[in-house]
């Protein structure tokens, strides 16, 4: 399979890693948007965040927690975003499952994660309510 990350992984590609253990690695993102930009990927290929068996959830967003307190203190952040794309529409354009570790300082001009997009329903809340409650 072409995954990129499938290879990195396999270390046919080098990377900077930042955690490992059996079922997860995490490794600094090639092109950072903040000092310590990290991704934690599963180690089996698994496309995207809705493709995650069940029993695979905790694993990785006990790892992702785990990592992200550390960088966070390693590097003295106020604060982080933690968070991933889903599907081409969301912004993912690499397709093995990730999650992006962003660390945030007071004043470094970056902006929250309801800035994606600002695309707000013309109906009202109670009727798109009724489309997705469960
Ligand atoms: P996405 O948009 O799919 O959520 O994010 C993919 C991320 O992977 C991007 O932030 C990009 O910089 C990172 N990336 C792409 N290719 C490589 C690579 O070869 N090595 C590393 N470490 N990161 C990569
Ligand atoms: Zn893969």
């Amino acid at each position: 399979m072409d995954c990129l990350f499938c290879k990195i992984i396999q270390g046919e590609i080098p990377c900077y890693k930042v955690y490992e253990d059996k079922n997860v690695l995490a490794f600094l993102d090639i092109n950072p948007s903040s000092k310590g930009h990290t991704l934690v990927i599963p180690k089996v290929h698994i496309k995207s965040f809705l493709d995650l068996p069940d029993s695979q959830v905790a694993d990785i967003f006990l790892a992702v927690k785990k990592i992200a307190e550390n960088i966070k203190s390693k590097l003295n952040a106020d604060g982080l975003n933690v968070g991933l794309n889903v599907n081409k529409a969301g912004g993912q354009v690499v397709d093995h499952l990730h999650i992006h570790i962003i660390p945030r300082w007071k004043n470094d001009g970056g902006r929250d994660v309801q800035s994606i997009i600002k695309n707000p329903p013309k109906e009202e809340l109670e009727k798109v309510l009724n489309e997705i409650k469960m």
